[in-house]
């Protein structure tokens, strides 16, 4: 009965919308058929012209270029209007941004944070206006106030890098010893954890049994974390890496968790000569992101491996969930456990992080519509 009436208001709204001339007039003038106007109409009323504000961290990652557009695309697509914002990596940049959405009545927000932790205050005045609030692939923590979380298999990332190093070297055959560095993402990115614990999953067997050795001893989160998922950082670090520790041993190997700091501890090694001389082959250095320079280099064989994570798909999750949330409905979710904010276990739909290398660029980034076989420059 309930649902009988919804349907009926639905309709008596959407023929309004038609009225009014809203989107049917649009596909009118471009000689769509009947059936497609009522389509319009209706997707018209579903999101009812609502705002959306997009909260993303910078553009110095082609990633979250693609994925703010590709949420646009997506939203524009249901009738929604969008504010896509990006804050540069500065916190009161993000802060400041999502302030002004809420002032400027937006209906929704989807955030991805750059400190995990710094937007407790801004979301409590979120709340107190009732906007929503969707984590886009980064978790917001210490809030009460965040719906749904659209992220991917975070652990597994890091199980995907580290068991690609253990294949390259022959880890599972028992050949060793190698020599292993490891880098980890930001220390205020939640993500940053599950990927190194995940890595470390696979790795931590092998270092305990001497099979690989981190000669320059750090191997705690605190002391590979790169702040800002900065490459120059990296490479800075890589710099003293190598001549606090490989004077005159080689690294075989880098667990690398993102392609902007894999490209830093690339020039690092370049520059003190591996990749030139034969008995200096560049090591195993993983990645994630599959960022266009990133793949060229697999292509040119210096770096080895990325994670790839489709951010079309990240995009269509995250705006099911904020069009489910705005209609009162659940969003599909598929874990309901493992993110803990501090607060709360945020719900959350987590895609397939899928490993690439030489091997296969071709099948999953140009076969996926991903890349364009020209970008990669063949
Ligand atoms: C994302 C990664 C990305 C990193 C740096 C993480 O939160 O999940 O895909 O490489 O941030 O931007």
């Amino acid at each position: 009965m309930k649902k009988a009436v919804t349907m009926l208001l639905a309709l008596a709204f959407a023929v309004g919308v038609t009225a009014c001339g809203g989107g049917a007039t649009k596909n009118e003038a471009q000689g769509g058929a009947a059936t497609e106007n009522k389509t319009e109409a209706k997707t018209e009323t579903k999101s009812d012209g609502k705002k959306v504000g997009i909260s993303m961290p910078t553009k110095s990652s082609e990633r979250w270029v693609s994925d703010g557009s590709n949420m646009v695309k997506e939203f524009e697509k249901l009738g929604y209007k969008t504010d896509l914002q990006y804050a540069e990596d500065v916190i009161e940049n993000q802060v400041s941004q999502i302030e002004n959405m809420i002032t400027k009545g937006a209906n929704v927000l989807v955030i991805a944070p750059i400190d995990g932790e710094s937007l407790t205050d801004v979301l409590k005045k979120a709340a107190a206006a009732k906007i929503p609030v969707i984590a886009y692939d980064r978790l917001i923590k210490k809030t009460e106030n965040v719906s749904y979380y659209a992220t991917f298999d975070n652990f597994k990332v890091g199980v995907l890098q580290a068991s690609y190093i253990e294949k390259a070297l022959g880890l599972k055959d028992g050949k060793g010893p190698f020599n292993i560095e490891l880098f980890a993402g930001s220390p205020d990115d939640n993500n940053a954890y599950f990927f190194f614990d995940g890595a470390m999953s696979v790795l931590k067997p092998y270092i305990d049994s001497g099979k690989l050795v981190v000669r320059s001893k750090q191997t705690k989160m605190e002391q590979v974390a790169t702040l800002r998922w900065d490459g120059a950082t990296a490479q800075a670090r890589m710099d003293n890496l190598l001549s606090a520790n490989y004077a005159k041993d080689k690294v075989d190997a880098v667990l690398s968790p993102y392609d902007g700091i894999s490209i830093g501890i690339l020039s690092s090694l370049k520059g003190v000569g591996y990749g030139k001389d034969p008995s200096k082959p560049l090591p195993v250095i993983t990645g994630q992101d599959a960022e266009l320079a990133s793949v060229k280099s697999i292509i040119a064989g210096e770096q080895t491996q990325t994670v790839f994570k489709d951010t079309r798909e990240l995009a269509k999750k995250a705006v099911q969930m904020a069009d489910s949330v705005l209609k009162g409905q659940k969003a599909e979710v598929n874990d309901e456990k493992t993110y803990n904010n501090g607060v709360k276990v945020v719900p959350s739909y987590l895609l397939e992080p899928v490993s690439v290398d030489k091997s296969n660029y071709e099948q999953v980034l140009v076969g996926s519509g991903y890349y364009k076989k020209e970008q990669l420059g063949k």
